[in-house]
């Protein structure tokens, strides 16, 4: 007799959402991006080699709105090396910000008043070649490693701090069960009014904005904004309009931050396309910021008169809720510096 399969009663595997396949499908081995895209690993400004000390990681739906066999396209030379990022520049460091002295212990930056930025963790859900925090040493934060109790400690000290920031690497990366417990415990403080998630991920993966995420956006009593992060307006496609839609719907304050990259934005058309695109999307464009000054990254810098030249073409050419701020950081100030760039506008 042939004895029968047991049965199979074994529970389920509970599945993880669908974000976090996503990202575990990311393109991270240079050759599979760069077949998918039908690009010439030959290709001279591209740096394969360079992609050892800060590896790739692009989700494949952001390189799904990539075109084909360029190997200029906007997105991709924000996530792919180019030969120059190995220059050694004079004068853009390792911590171009000054928050490797500001950061505590417990993963709590404090700069400006009123409101504290937490680095929630150190990972991201694409790599960007340009950005300041390939170099901060995250293993270090307290918070990064899921210590929410000193973090909570230090804000319900301070009375003047009334908003929260969620930063990283991007926030978004943890899981919806470790966000919701924070915020749920930061709803509970009373002198904090607002909650900011500064996160780049609804634009790389709109899976993250899911049910899960959702949930813990309902609870919380805090007035929340998100501040996204994209560059250019091909990286809004549909699919990332639609992810934003349920937090429009909800009353989410939705503000992007840019930065402005030799080769991936730097032109009027460019910028004026990405904030039409924003708007369409349901998003105000917040900041422009001039480049972090970090090594590796001098190829994408552009001179300030060409940014506010920029910026003088724009206000000619947009509504003036379709302006984002120029800005720069320097380390010290008491917020983020404004640029002017109408008073060096040629006299007529
Ligand atoms: C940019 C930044 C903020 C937020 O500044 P806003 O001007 O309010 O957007 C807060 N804390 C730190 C450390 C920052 O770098
Ligand atoms: S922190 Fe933002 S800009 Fe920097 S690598 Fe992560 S997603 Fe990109």
């Amino acid at each position: 007799m042939i004895p029968s399969p047991p049965p199979n009663n074994q529970p389920a595997e509970p599945r993880a959402p669908a974000w976090q396949r996503a990202l575990r499908e990311a393109f991270s081995r240079p050759r599979d991006l760069l077949d998918y895209l039908q690009l010439d690993p030959a290709t001279p400004h591209l740096a394969s080699a360079l992609l050892r000390d800060f590896p790739l990681r692009v989700p494949r739906g952001y390189a799904a709105r990539m075109r084909k066999g360029d190997a200029r396209d906007p997105l991709l030379l924000q996530v792919w090396p180019q030969t120059r990022e190995a220059d050694e520049t004079p004068g853009y460091a390792i911590d171009a910000v000054g928050d490797l002295h500001r950061v505590r212990r417990d993963g709590l930056i404090h700069k400006y008043r009123g409101r504290v930025l937490l680095v929630a963790t150190g990972a991201c859900a694409v790599h960007c070649r340009y950005c300041f925090r390939r170099h901060f040493p995250y293993a270090e934060q307290l918070a990064a490693r899921g210590q929410w109790s000193a973090v909570l400690d230090e804000i319900a000290g301070d009375a003047s701090i009334e908003e929260v920031i969620l930063s990283g690497g991007d926030p978004l990366s943890l899981s919806d069960e470790r966000l919701g417990e924070l915020v749920e415990a930061l709803g509970a403080i009373p002198q904090l009014k607002r909650l900011r998630v500064h996160t780049r991920q609804p634009i790389v993966l709109p899976e993250r904005i899911d049910g899960r995420l959702l949930a813990w956006l309902d609870r919380t009593r805090l007035q929340t904004v998100f501040v996204l992060h994209a560059n250019h307006a091909s990286e809004l496609d549909d699919a990332v309009r639609a992810a934003l839609a349920p937090l429009r719907q909800r009353g989410i304050a939705l503000l992007n931050q840019s930065v402005l990259l030799a080769g991936v934005n730097d032109d009027a058309d460019t910028l004026a396309a990405l904030s039409e695109r924003l708007f369409a999307c349901g998003v105000l464009p917040y900041y422009l910021h001039l480049l972090d000054r970090v090594q590796g990254a001098a190829h994408f810098d552009l001179p300030v008169q060409r940014a506010q030249e920029l910026m003088r073409v724009l206000s000619s050419r947009l509504p003036g809720y379709l302006l984002p701020r120029l800005v720069r950081e320097i380390a010290g100030r008491p917020s983020k510096t404004w640029i002017d760039w109408e008073r060096s506008a040629p006299s007529p």
